[in-house]
């Protein structure tokens, strides 16, 4: 007798090709942060996340790539269980990568070298061909004349770029943002939303915390509200923020837009 797909419908959760999280929770001493986040992101999705500041934004993205280790819960990225023991945690950092709002490249060392560094130390990839991947990719964000220089020397959306590249290089199938674009002037945000927008058109499957509220309606598919750390309202980008359903997402959006 041949093998036979599971239909969707017996799907268990590991079964799951994009991210999906069960009951996720994380606390620090007696502070719960995230009280029970449950979502699926689907392959080539983009669901951008916002919130009050202090909501959980950070903290819920910063478990999908295991920078924190969810309390309690499970998270899945392609069928793979991050949260389990003994998932490898450099396996899940090269799987899903970050980009935050101040950077976090390594200042003492070239852009070409902070590209390179997760390739060769993590990948193990020779650094012959890590330079490689790094000049490619740094082509591909029109940052490449800066390879010899130190992140200080660059714009903060020069840096930016890099520290896209960076998480672009290990091959990541989920990418992560957190505020990537508000500690830039305002005359570089664009560019780099930009840069997010041609990755989401590309088909990455982008989780997205942001306070750019038409980034979000234009290149989102879905948005996700989120309060004193709980998921309170998610649905289609135009839908939710056109119609909201509660008090609490009226009251953000009327202090946001
Ligand atoms: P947001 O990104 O939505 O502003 P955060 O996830 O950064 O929210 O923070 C949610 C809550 O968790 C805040 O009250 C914050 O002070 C707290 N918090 C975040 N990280 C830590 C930490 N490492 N230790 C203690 N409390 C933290
Ligand atoms: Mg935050």
């Amino acid at each position: 007798m041949s093998a036979t797909l599971q239909p969707t419908s017996n799907e268990t959760e590991a079964g799951y090709a994009g991210v999906r999280l069960r009951d996720v929770r994380k606390s620090f001493g007696h502070t719960e942060v995230l009280k029970g986040v449950d979502l699926d992101v689907a392959p080539q999705e983009v669901v951008c996340i916002i919130g009050p500041s202090g909501s959980g934004k950070s903290t819920l993205l910063k478990c999908i790539n295991l920078l924190e280790r969810p309390s309690a819960g499970s998270i899945w990225v392609e069928g793979v269980e991050l949260t389990d023991p003994s998932s490898d945690v450099n396996a899940v950092r090269a799987t899903v990568g970050m980009v935050f709002q101040h950077f976090n490249l390594f200042p003492h060392i070239t852009i070409l070298e902070n590209v390179t560094m997760a390739l060769r130390v993590v990948k193990r990839i020779s650094a012959k061909e890590a330079e490689k991947i790094a000049m490619r990719q740094l082509t591909r964000l029109g940052v490449d004349s800066l390879s010899h220089m130190r992140p200080a020397d660059c714009s903060g959306g020069q840096q930016q770029r890099v520290a896209i590249t960076r998480a672009l290089a290990m091959e990541p199938r989920v990418m992560l943002f957190d505020e990537a674009t508000s500690a830039l002037d305002p005359e570089l945000v664009k560019g780099v939303l930009d840069e997010m927008k041609s990755l989401a058109l590309d088909g990455m499957t982008m989780v997205v915390v942001t306070h750019e509220m038409a980034f979000a309606r234009e290149v989102a598919d879905r948005v996700v509200f989120m309060d004193d750390g709980r998921i309170v309202e998610i649905g289609p980008a135009k839908e939710l923020l056109a119609n909201p359903q509660t008090d609490r997402l009226r009251d953000f959006l009327s202090q946001v837009l």
